[in-house]
This record gives structure tokens, sequence and C-alpha cells, in this order.
């Protein structure tokens, strides 16, 4: 069940140390988070209403083991799939997926995987 996933995690979520104030890093497999600045650990719950992003987290840590095992197939998108120019392949069609972070400013951050080689963008609206 120990899926190699260093390089997986690229979703940012905005969380705040209750102690020191610091910006938290990302919730590990333990649905847990140390704080870099005083190392104290707290439990998702310091995320307070946004324990979607665990949910979503999780979702695409699926994801990404499964396009893993089926790497030779074209029609494994993951989302619903849009007209988008990949950055890297210049293929023209990418899945999204939205992740609405309530308690944050900046709105809505869009997930792009593009359909052919599987190169990840975000994308702040
Ligand atoms: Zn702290
Ligand atoms: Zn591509």
């Amino acid at each position: 069940m120990m899926a190699n996933n260093n390089s997986s995690c690229f979703i940012t979520a905005p969380g705040f140390c209750p102690d020191c104030g610091s910006v938290l890093p990302l919730l590990d497999e333990r649905g847990g988070v140390t704080c870099y600045t005083c190392k104290r650990e707290w439990d998702s719950e310091v995320f307070g209403d946004m324990k979607m992003i665990h949910t979503i987290l999780f979702n695409t840590k699926h994801t990404y083991a499964s396009a893993k095992e089926v790497e030779d197939s074209d029609d494994d998108a993951d989302g619903p799939v849009v007209e988008r120019q990949c950055p890297q392949c210049q293929n023209d069609k990418m899945s999204y997926a939205t992740l609405q972070l309530r308690s944050a400013d900046e709105g809505q951050t869009v997930f792009y995987t593009c359909t052919k080689c599987k190169f990840k963008e975000t994308e702040n609206s």
C-alpha cells in the first residue's frame, strides 16, 4: 500500500500554525502536519473547514497511482477535458479539477493535467 508519491504533492493548502502563526506545510500521509517553525504536530483539524483538501489530496494520489499503472494508455483522463495547450508536448487537451479554498482570499485553484503526457499545471483564478 506504500505508493511512491514523492513527486505527486503539488497542491498548496494555506494553513497557519495556531501556536506560532507560521504557514503550515501540507498534510502528510497520516493526515497530520508538523509546523516547520515550532515543530509542533497538528492533525487535519488545524485546517478547519478545509477538510476537503484532505479528500482531494487522497484522490489525486490515487489517480496518480492509476495513471502510472496504465502509462501506455491515452484515454485515462481523470476529469473533464478542456481545450488547452500542454506546454510540454503541445497536445491541445488537458483534463482539469478545481479546488475552492473557502477560507482563502484567492478564490479557486484549477489543476490541469495533460491527457497525453500527464504534465501537471496549476492556475489560480
Ligand atoms: Zn508553529
Ligand atoms: Zn502534454
